[in-house]
């Protein structure tokens, strides 16, 4: 089937949500590679959205699928998985929590995170329900994720939503300090706003709210999952910030490309869940964890940490480079392999993204006219020159 036919066959019967889509469809995937409808390859700097953080061809991810495939998809969580079980532990292990709970995406990771908050409060018999987040966060697209994404746009057409969120300008610690009270259930953050434009929070910033949630009885809720699974260098963005959550929720590489995400939490917040208070059909079943095992023991290895950190590190130099010499870009923001280049007013990041393409080059864009990089960890030096190389004939036109 040609690009042109799959086009029309969307266009009739798709939700047009995605508005008029890049007039790509991949087909295959090898190494760092996409390939099209079309036969043509493009080095992929946007990995699924943070997602295939081990490229398309890792051997131990796709064998640790295909037996599980073989074996066994999905029974209930009327009786124990036992890759439920062992991905539960390293999740633990790697995030310093100690319980968690698998559900089908990050929206629904950060949905149960909210209910276990409000449960917490509930059992202490002093319920609380205002949860502070910041202006231009991105936390889903269910009810409750987004009355907690702080972006109007999303919001407007389904008010009322739930209405004790709070949106705050983030850095602003007085802003902060006004909306915490009696009633503060939850300050929930990105330690690095993702969609919103790639900022990264400062450290001092966060344990400050560190500070007023402790001084409150609120709880920290750290939505990393665009952060996680070693994105930064580090397992979590709020562990290389050097602040600790008590409720932490992953998801986009955690399954690699199958849909699974996860809430964790301390033992003392986490046993405010009792029997029937969550639960999933699907939420933890033997494919989404049996990916998720494999991808937390690859990502969380302290050699792949460090490889990203080495990576990002070249790449956040190389964009610095282009942006002392050519005006487009103003700033280069980010940290690891998350990172965004700021463009100036004259230059519009789909037009850039569009010319990259042409090149053979996927990357994304955020909020504020923000190229983003998040490509797979395994990206290789000589992607980053070509990408750059590229992305400094299309801004110097
Ligand atoms: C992508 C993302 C979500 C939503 O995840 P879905 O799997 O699309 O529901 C929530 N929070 C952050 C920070 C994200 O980047």
């Amino acid at each position: 089937m040609d690009i042109n036919e799959i086009i029309a066959i969307d266009e009739k019967n798709y939700m047009p949500v995605f508005g008029k889509r890049y007039g790509i469809c991949f087909e295959k995937g090898e190494g760092n590679r996409l390939y099209d409808t079309n036969g043509k390859s493009y080095v992929d700097f946007l990995g699924g959205i943070a997602v295939n953080a081990l490229g398309y061809s890792d051997e131990g991810f796709k064998k640790a699928i295909h037996e599980q495939v073989d074996k066994l998809l999905h029974t209930s969580n009327y009786f124990y998985v036992k890759s439920q079980a062992k991905a539960a532990e390293i999740a633990c292990e790697l995030t310093g929590m100690d319980r968690a709970f698998f559900s089908n995406s990050g929206a629904e990771a950060n949905e149960g995170a909210l209910k276990l908050a409000r449960k917490y409060f509930y059992n202490k018999g002093e319920p609380r329900s205002k949860v502070i987040t910041m202006k231009n966060s991105f936390h889903g697209r269910t009810l409750a994720t987004l009355s907690a994404t702080g972006q109007e746009a999303y919001q407007k057409p389904y008010a009322p939503l739930l209405s004790e969120f709070v949106h705050v300008p983030f850095g602003d610690i007085d802003a902060i300090i006004e909306n915490m009270d009696e009633n503060t259930c939850a300050v929930m953050i990105e330690p690095i706003i993702g969609e919103g434009g790639v900022h990264v929070m400062p450290a001092k910033y966060l344990m400050e709210i560190r500070e007023l949630c402790d001084k409150f009885g609120a709880l920290l809720i750290f939505d990393e999952i665009q952060t996680g699974m070693g994105r930064t260098g580090h397992f979590l963005a709020s562990q290389a910030l050097g602040v600790k959550g008590d409720i932490v929720t992953l998801a986009k590489a955690l399954g690699g490309g199958i849909p699974v995400g996860v809430f964790l939490a301390t033992q003392e917040v986490a046993s405010a869940f009792s029997q029937g208070d969550h639960g999933s059909t699907f939420g933890g079943n033997h494919i989404a964890t049996a990916a998720a095992l494999y991808m937390l023991e690859a990502t969380g290895s302290e050699g792949m940490l460090k490889d990203v950190k080495t990576k990002g590190e070249y790449l956040k130099a190389a964009l610095e480079d282009i942006r002392f010499d050519l005006t487009a870009i103003t700033q280069i923001r980010g940290m690891g392999l998350m990172l965004g280049a700021q463009l100036s007013d004259e230059v519009v990041a789909a037009d850039v993204i569009k010319a990259l393409h042409k090149k053979g080059y996927i990357i994304g864009s955020a909020a504020g006219n923000t190229l983003r990089f998040v490509p797979p960890y395994t990206i290789t030096i000589a992607e980053i020159d070509g990408l750059c190389e590229a992305l400094t004939k299309i801004v110097l036109q």
